[in-house]
């Protein structure tokens, strides 16, 4: 399955806190962000079970950005949509979405904003919405992709 996540208020704390992945004095150089607790370990254990792992922000960091702030937690992400690329791509399918991850072969995405979900019920993607105050995100997020939690989920076949 390709699974897509939000970075900021998701993965990267901004308006939303929450508590982060220890940088080495290399990330802090980089002046890298930080990201949320427990998403290397999340991400690993996705990439392990074959999933494909990647990132769809509205932000205009560059994808060269985004894979190393990832790369340097050990993860290698299977791809990048950042706005320049939704843009670039959602403007010859004129869509209106904020968000259209089918347009990217994305089967669910991760998300902490509502409007992103309301979008998905709109437009018929899938999300799941973490909110900052789940302290274990990443288990809210491994038992919504547990086929058993979602009457109708079909698991997709490679
Ligand atoms: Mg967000």
């Amino acid at each position: 399955m390709t699974i897509s996540f939000d970075l900021d208020d998701t993965l990267i704390p901004g308006t939303k806190r929450f508590p982060s992945e220890k940088q080495t004095w290399f990330q802090k150089l980089l002046g890298l962000e930080k990201i949320r607790l427990g998403t290397v370990q999340l991400m690993k254990k996705l990439k392990a079970e074959k999933h494909q792992v990647m990132v769809y922000t509205t932000s205009f960091r560059s994808a060269g950005h985004i894979r190393w702030l990832f790369l340097l937690h050990g993860v290698w992400l299977d791809g990048i949509i950042n706005q320049r690329r939704h843009d670039r791509t959602l403007l010859t399918e004129g869509k209106r979405s904020s968000k259209y991850p089918p347009a990217f072969k994305i089967e669910v995405h991760v998300d902490d904003s509502k409007g992103v979900e309301l979008e998905g019920q709109r437009y018929g993607f899938r999300t799941i919405l973490i909110t900052e105050q789940e302290e274990d995100g990443v288990a809210k997020v491994l038992a919504a992709l547990e086929p058993t939690n979602n009457a109708g989920f079909v698991a997709a076949t490679p």
